[in-house]
């Protein structure tokens, strides 16, 4: 896969129920920015090298030893290499690695009736731009997503503690493809009670 980067700082607008995708170099940053507050931001990636080594969520949480992502740690790939580092968290500091990305299959089982947007398909439209077309949509790193684990182990999902503006900031350890989706849940809270859009932020 090529491997279109630049090294001026570059914004992406990503509207309500909608995703993108762009490209780091090693050592560049992205900074995800929740715009209104609130706001869902699931996040996918693979190396620019090989479409088989993917940012795996369950690599990545038996070996943090972590249910949820901390300044500090690295995501790690299938293949136990980071792609992404965790550099900077400019939110409540409250994020997910336990629910699978939305999907028509879940908004199907929740009787939802006709179309609704979702975070698989805004993944497989953006993936598609790097010629990536997994089998199976990866678990995503879901950013501002409170999920609250209990002590007998079960866990809910409640609105997002995001205020505007709010920020995570990422470190590439290599090439990578980064894909994220302003999630697009509107039938549990999780978003507050509108999804919202998220802005992007690349460079050195
Ligand atoms: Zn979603």
């Amino acid at each position: 896969m090529k491997v279109p980067t630049s090294d001026v700082p570059t914004t992406v607008e990503i509207p309500a129920q909608s995703g993108a995708i762009v490209t780091l170099a090693t050592g560049h940053r992205l900074t995800i920015i929740d715009v209104e507050g609130s706001q869902v931001a699931d996040l996918f990636a693979v190396s620019a090298n090989d479409a088989d080594e993917w940012l795996s969520v369950p690599v990545t949480r038996a070996s943090s030893w972590r249910l949820f992502p901390a300044v500090g740690q690295s995501f790690l790939s299938t293949a136990y290499r980071p792609l992404l580092s965790f550099e900077r968290d400019d939110s409540p500091g409250v994020h997910d690695m336990l629910e699978a990305p939305c999907s028509p299959e879940m908004y199907r089982a929740m009787a939802f009736p006709g179309y609704h947007p979702s975070c698989s398909e805004n993944f497989r439209t953006a993936a598609a731009r790097v010629d990536w077309h997994p089998q199976c949509v990866p678990d995503p790193v879901n950013f501002f997503q409170r999920t609250p684990v209990e002590a007998d182990g079960s866990f809910t999902a409640l609105p997002a503690l995001t205020s505007p503006g709010d920020s995570v900031t990422l470190r590439a350890e290599t090439a990578v493809h980064v894909i994220v989706t302003a999630c697009s849940m509107d039938l549990e809270p999780i978003n507050g009670d509108r999804c919202t859009p998220l802005r992007l932020e690349i460079g050195p």
